[in-house]
């Protein structure tokens, strides 16, 4: 989208976000109906040790630009007792939410979830670089992307790795299998046979965005609410 139909979307976007929500920067809760695919992602932070081979390997696979990144990994610590004593590392990324704000937000369309995997992804060629979504997200995990103009984030590499049949770049590159893939609704999946046997939990679960990125605690760190 060019630059001057940006500017002019931005002003009748903001016009759009009022005339749905009443008040500016008021959530609003939506079901989304997924008729395929639910996939999802475990980050097992008792075995994460903070390399950030899956931080490069997402850079590299989908070209993300130096002034950004789709993945973080973030460190705390250390904690625990000398000699057990560790740094705790969390993901910082899409969550894939199954009610995003982001998506209720965005005044085009741009904005939205695919119905066949349930992977919350941006079109390039409708977004307006408004923002909204930018502000709406509570996982703070989007950005305008410097070159298209558009917004961008994790997209589980849906049109990368997941479009030749092979796993997300960081779920391959990590050399500890703390990042397990799958269908939620596929019984037999990998990441359904690993939540019944790993007790989880999910970052910011009570603000009612359903995220589908879960988290095994490490024994040593606070769960983050
Ligand atoms: S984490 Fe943020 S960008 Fe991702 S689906 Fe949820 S609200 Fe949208
Ligand atoms: S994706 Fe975000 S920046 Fe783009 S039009 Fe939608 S709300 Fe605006
Ligand atoms: S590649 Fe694996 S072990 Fe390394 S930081 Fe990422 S999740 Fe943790």
């Amino acid at each position: 989208m060019d630059h001057s139909r940006r500017k002019l979307m931005i002003g009748l976007g903001a016009g759009a976000m009022i005339a749905t929500t009443g008040v500016a920067g008021t959530s609003i809760i939506q079901t989304i109906e997924i008729d395929g695919k639910r996939y999802a992602m475990i980050h097992d932070e008792s075995l994460c040790i903070g390399c950030e081979a899956c931080v490069i390997a997402c850079k590299e696979t989908n070209n993300v630009p130096d002034s950004a990144t789709r993945l973080e990994i973030i460190r705390s610590g250390p904690v625990g007792e000398f000699p057990d004593i560790r740094y705790s590392f969390f993901r910082k990324s899409c969550q894939h939410c199954e009610n995003p704000p982001c998506v209720h937000v965005c005044p085009t369309g741009a904005s939205y979830i695919d119905k066949k995997t349930g992977i919350v992804d941006v079109n390039p060629d409708r977004c307006v670089g408004c923002q909204y979504c930018i502000a709406a997200c509570p996982y703070k995990v989007r950005y305008i992307d410097p070159v298209t103009k558009s917004a961008d984030k994790c997209d589980f590499c849906r049109k990368s790795k997941l479009a030749n049949g092979e796993l997300p770049s960081c779920v391959e590159a990590c050399p500890k299998q703390a990042l397990i893939f799958g269908d939620l609704n596929d019984p037999q999946s990998d990441i359904n046979i690993a939540l019944k046997n790993k007790a989880v939990y999910r970052y910011k679960k009570y603000l009612g965005t359903k995220p589908k990125m879960f988290r095994v605690p490490d024994k040593f760190n606070e769960v983050q609410s």
